[in-house]
């Protein structure tokens, strides 16, 4: 099913997705046989699609495409790869287009990806919009982009970021999915926004449960996003208490999606980080699925 499809669901409960990362340094694709069994029991809730990360400058690609094709195979859900494009050229995107399209792939993830930090970097496109508008005249996938509701990191101002995002749409983008937020106020601003643009595709909220303290300090450094002050002094306080921060992520994301759905939001995205405990328990919490 193809991305406006999924979303054109007239259901009442919100459309739900999950994103997992090919793993790393996996020996004997244990972890791989682990994440095939975490999706077993997330498969209980019924998600419309399941988005696969992709290394910026492709490190991971035949494994991105090996578990593409698993999801494809293995259960009924529809996968959707991410794809960047640093650090590659017009010639490899084709093949990489070619390549899902022949496994019968229907939605791709078009993004740029993070500048590498040391060499040189070869670019035929400078900007996911560029990559939008080349898989629209290459393919017939379906395309979705990454939205950023405090701004991207680089971004000159949020109003240039949102521009920008909006360039991406009118390239021909059918959905938005949004990085992780703790601050729902953030997520209604930016739509509000967007929607005075006239950017009418989906806006699919990303959710990320806490689940460590280590986990969340690294993505509040790679990632513009506001902390709420008395979640921070939760995670700050329990610092060394792995079980009762991860305890108090479940509650937080239930609060934060119950706000969601009360708000009339389509969708949920859910950063899985290749773990089900934490989702299914916020799923279970939320009556949904
Ligand atoms: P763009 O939309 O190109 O924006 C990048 C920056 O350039 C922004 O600051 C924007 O304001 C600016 N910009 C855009 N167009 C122009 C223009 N015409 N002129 C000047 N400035 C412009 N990374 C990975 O490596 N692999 C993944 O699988 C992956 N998945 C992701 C999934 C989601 C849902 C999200 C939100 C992010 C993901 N990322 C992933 C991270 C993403 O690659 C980085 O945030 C990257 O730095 C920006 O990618 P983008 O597609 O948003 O870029």
């Amino acid at each position: 099913m193809n991305l406006k499809d999924i979303y054109k669901k007239n259901t009442k409960k919100p459309i739900i997705s999950y994103e997992i990362f090919p793993p790393k340094d996996d020996i004997n694709n244990q972890k791989l046989e682990n994440l095939f069994f975490e999706l077993k029991i997330l498969k209980k809730y019924n998600p419309a699609l399941i988005s696969v990360t992709y290394g910026a400058g492709g490190s991971n690609r035949n494994k991105s495409i090996e578990i593409i094709k698993r999801i494809k195979n293995e259960t009924s859900i529809t996968p959707m790869p991410h794809f960047t494009c640093v650090s590659t050229d017009k010639a490899n995107i084709k093949s990489y287009l070619n390549e899902i399209e022949s496994l019968g792939i229907k939605n791709i993830l078009a993004l740029r990806g993070d500048m590498p930090t040391t060499g040189e970097v070869f670019n035929d496109f400078k900007h996911a919009s560029e990559l939008v508008e080349f898989i629209k005249s290459e393919s017939s996938l379906s395309v979705a982009v990454a939205g950023y509701p405090e701004g991207h990191a680089e971004a000159e101002s949020i109003q240039k970021d949102l521009e920008y995002l909006k360039n991406k749409v009118d390239k021909g983008a059918d959905a938005i999915y949004t990085q992780l937020f703790f601050n729902n106020e953030c997520f209604f601003n930016f739509v509000e926004k967007c929607t005075a643009m006239n950017i009418n595709v989906p806006i699919i909220p990303g959710i990320m449960p806490i689940i460590s303290y280590k986990s969340i300090q690294k993505m509040i450094s790679l990632c513009n996003i506001d902390v709420p002050q008395k979640l921070a002094d939760v995670i700050d306080k329990y610092k060394d208490n792995n079980d009762y921060i991860q305890q108090y992520g479940i509650e937080y994301s239930t609060k934060q999606c119950q706000e969601l759905i009360e708000n009339g939001i389509g969708g949920l995205h859910f950063y899985t980080l290749n773990k089900s405990d934490s989702t299914s328990q916020i799923l279970e919490n939320l009556n949904i699925g």
